[in-house]
């Protein structure tokens, strides 16, 4: 529209200038031809009575006829021939009289045609002060009147006496000129006063009208005695030279301004038509144009909205992305007050990994989106909801009260996720670990929020999954802590010099001699003394520092163990040391440069490891076996391992946990499930070794139960190598264990046992 209209209308703007143009032009040829036919019937009408005269002077002025008319009686036939006739022939004369001096007609001529001398007297009173006038001053000559029209062509010569006028004759308007007849010349004389007169009458409806409008192309000109010119006719006055209105011309003017507009009006619709057509076609053309153009502008709109939410959306489930979380959080926190409660919850998926591995990436696919659709209709509208990545989830809870709303919530998040998924036909399931942080409490600005809801997510983690644990500045302590022991780990395992190695002895129940000796790593740290293996082993293999720490403790065990031939060295594997695809050859190598005996070196793993179920860790062990080293399953029965497991990952020997022996007389089920572990493992050809062992009364038990080898306090604590080698050597191998008589335990088969250890019997 902004641009038609302007066009549009400067268009048709100039479109009406033109027309407006073209008629102004057409009205003023046509009025100034107008003008032109009125001036020249004006002046023809006026010219007639000048005409008359000169017309008159050819016969009146002349010595013949002066002459002829002094005969007697008159020669009618010369009169018909050189007056009367002749001047109706030769110049349309209507009528013409001569008078005598007395002003007695003599010869009268009507159109033509010689009339009887009486039909002048029809006629004298209209001339009788014409007559009287001219008599009366002999010296008038030329018009009387000064506002006729003085026409060189119709001055009569100096000789010619007359007066002519206008007037209306017999109800017809006329032209009426009356002369003195006389000689030419001296050659005859004429009294003054004995003049013979003409009187020559033209009317001017008549013939002569058909005359003038022959000659000055004047179509339908007419005389009317009153004003009926009709539409498009033009109608001028006549009027005597005494003023009074005789009549009016009347005629159809020709308007050549109307002729032209008529001859090219076609040509000028067709113009307009074209310019019209043209301009229709511009604006459909701009229409379908600016159609287009909005299409696109929509479409463009539309991808932009759609790109928009892509970058501000998961695509898996079309939850808000970390970058829109972070704005909304931010946002949120901004609106909020500085009181108002507000709870960040960081939700991580437990055993998702083994989802993925063991289903597949689709099966991972559907859980994840399941998990969204859970946690979306747990939650209320203003509620922020995103997933951060992988299996990270992340949510803000608005408008809680308190503590207690968080712990419902939390509660029913870690219920709806413990009901199965179901993906392809198949039940995954997983769990998930929640960690919270409040504001106010925990801070007011996002990336402390954030940080402290990760800390809190990572002890719930911690401290065995599928749970949630809400903020609090201790954990910051420990993360604290954490990351400082990871630096000073660092830097300790560079020079070796504050990491040792300390042995603890294991027992043989038949011999009652030490049969092997495990490997502890201990961690004198220089300003917070030593350190346990529980506090920075994990840190150790959450940094990957596990590595190299692993494998520093192997290479101090063999060169050890060199100085105690006959014995066992047990050295501890983390499981994460096995995500290093390279493992058995590292360790076999360690081993061959330091050239221990692998057939003594025993490698003690744990029950995640089996639990993983990976072809990797599989071929590791078995490539270690193949090598000659021992396997031992560390801490059995406190993982979720079952005993079908042993068989296929071939092991040698299983640690039972210290756990089940501390509680050995005193719960039943222990029992009764290291009755069961013994018996199994015996009938699988494998050697027990019981952990933990501190009384006699365990001692015994484990014993006469079947254990093949004991380790614990009541033999030793774990020592540095000189003590060994000093118990070894100074006591010989009389490591007796002689202690009182350890009363039989009735071996109960409670069915009451932990789940832990039913699953492991399962
Ligand atoms: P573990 O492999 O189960 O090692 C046995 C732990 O039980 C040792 O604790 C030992 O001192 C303790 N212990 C032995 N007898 C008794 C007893 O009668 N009563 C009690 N209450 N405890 C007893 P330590 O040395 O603190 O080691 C703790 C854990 O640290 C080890 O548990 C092991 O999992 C890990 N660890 C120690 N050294 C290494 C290592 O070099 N590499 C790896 N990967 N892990 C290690
Ligand atoms: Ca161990
Ligand atoms: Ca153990």
């Amino acid at each position: 529209m902004r641009v038609l209209l302007p066009v549009a209308a400067s268009t048709a703007a100039a479109l009406a200038l033109a027309a407006l143009a073209l008629l102004w032009a057409v009205r003023q040829s046509d009025e100034i031809s107008t003008e032109r036919q009125q001036r020249t019937t004006e002046r023809s009408i006026r010219a007639i009575v000048g005409e008359l005269a000169k017309q008159q002077e050819m016969v009146a002025v002349w010595n013949e006829t002066v002459l002829e008319l002094r005969k007697v009686p008159l020669d009618e036939k010369w009169l018909d021939a050189n007056i009367g006739r002749w001047l109706h022939v030769t110049f349309g004369q209507d009528r013409t009289y001569i008078l005598n001096a007395r002003n007695e007609p003599v010869d009268v001529t009507i159109d033509g045609a010689r009339a009887a001398t009486e039909e002048f007297e029809k006629v004298r009173p209209s001339f009788e002060w014409l007559i009287q006038g001219l008599r009366g001053d002999a010296q008038s000559s030329h018009y009387g009147h000064s506002e006729r029209p003085v026409d060189e062509n119709y001055l009569t010569s100096g000789r010619a006496v007359h007066d002519a006028h206008l007037l209306e004759l017999q109800g017809r308007p006329a032209a009426v000129s009356a002369m003195k007849i006389v000689p030419e010349n001296d050659d005859i004389a004429q009294e003054p006063g004995s003049e013979f007169l003409l009187v020559s009458v033209r009317f001017l409806d008549g013939s002569f009208l058909r005359q003038l409008s022959q000659q000055n192309l004047i179509e339908g000109l007419r005389f009317s005695q009153v004003n009926e010119a009709g539409g498009g006719e033009v109608g001028v006055p006549l009027r005597s030279d005494e003023g009074n209105l005789i009549g009016y011309f009347i005629w159809r003017p020709e308007l050549p301004g109307t002729t032209i507009l008529r001859v090219i009006s076609p040509s000028i619709a067709v113009v307009c038509v074209l310019i019209i057509g043209v301009m229709t076609l511009l604006a459909r053309s701009l229409r379908r144009s600016m159609a287009k153009l909005r299409k696109a502008i929509a479409e463009l709109r539309a991808s932009e909205a759609q790109a928009h939410h892509l970058a501000f959306h998961d695509v898996l489930t079309g939850l808000p992305n970390r970058a829109l979380f972070d704005d909304n959080l931010d946002r949120t926190l901004a609106g909020a007050g500085p009181e108002e409660p507000l709870a960040v919850l960081m939700l991580d998926l437990d055993r998702f990994k083994h989802v993925n591995d063991t289903l597949g990436h689709h099966a991972g696919d559907c859980v994840v989106r399941e998990f969204g659709q859970r946690l979306f209709g747990l939650l209320r509208g203003s509620d922020i909801i995103a997933r951060l990545g992988g299996d990270e989830f992340a949510i803000v809870l608005t408008g809680i009260t308190g503590r207690d709303d968080v712990e419902t919530i939390c509660a029913r998040i870690l219920d709806a996720v413990r009901q199965p998924f179901d993906v392809a036909g198949r039940q995954a399931f997983v769990g998930v670990s929640i960690g919270v942080a409040l504001a106010p409490d925990a801070g007011s600005e996002r990336i402390d929020l954030m940080r402290k809801a990760d800390i809190a997510l990572y002890q719930a983690k911690a401290e065995g999954r599928d749970a949630y644990r809400i903020f609090t500045a201790v954990m910051d302590e420990t993360v604290k802590v954490r990351s400082m022991i990871e630096e000073e780990l660092r830097a300790a395992l560079v020079t070796g010099n504050d990491l040792r190695l300390f042995y603890q002895p294991q027992v043989d129940v038949g011999g009652q001699s030490i049969t092997g000796l495990e490997a502890l790593v201990r961690w004198n740290h220089p300003t917070r003394g030593m350190i346990a293996p529980n506090q920075f082993i994990p840190i150790a293999e959450e940094t990957g520092l596990i590595s190299p720490l692993g494998e520093w403790v192997l290479r101090q065990a063999c060169l050890a163990s060199k100085r105690w031939p006959d014995l066992t060295i047990a050295v501890n594997l983390s499981p994460v040391q096995f995500r290093s695809g390279d493992l058995a050859q590292r360790l076999i190598g360690i081993v061959s440069e330091t050239g221990a005996d692998p057939r003594r070196v025993e490698f003690e793993i744990t029950e995640s490891l089996l639990l993983d179920d990976s072809d990797l860790s599989r071929s590791v062990l078995k490539m270690l076996r193949q090598e000659g080293f021992k396997i031992a399953l560390d801490d059995f029965g406190t993982g979720y391992s079952s005993l079908s497991y042993l068989r296929r990952f071939e092991v040698d020997k299983i640690k039972i946990d210290r756990s089940f022996v501390r509680h050995l007389g005193e719960q039943n089920e222990s029992v009764a499930i290291v009755t069961a572990i013994v018996s199994l493992c015996r009938a699988m050809g494998l050697t027990v070794t019981a952990e933990g062992v501190e009384t006699e009364d365990q001692k015994t038990f484990l014993s006469q139960t079947g254990c093949n080898e004991m380790q614990g306090f009541l033999f030793s604590r774990a020592l540095p190598e000189e003590q060994i080698t000093d118990l070894l050597g100074g006591l010989g191998n009389m490591l007796s264990v002689q202690g009182t008589a350890m009363p039989a335990l009735s071996v109960s088969h409670s069915d009451q046992g932990t789940s832990r250890a039913r699953k492991a019997l399962a």
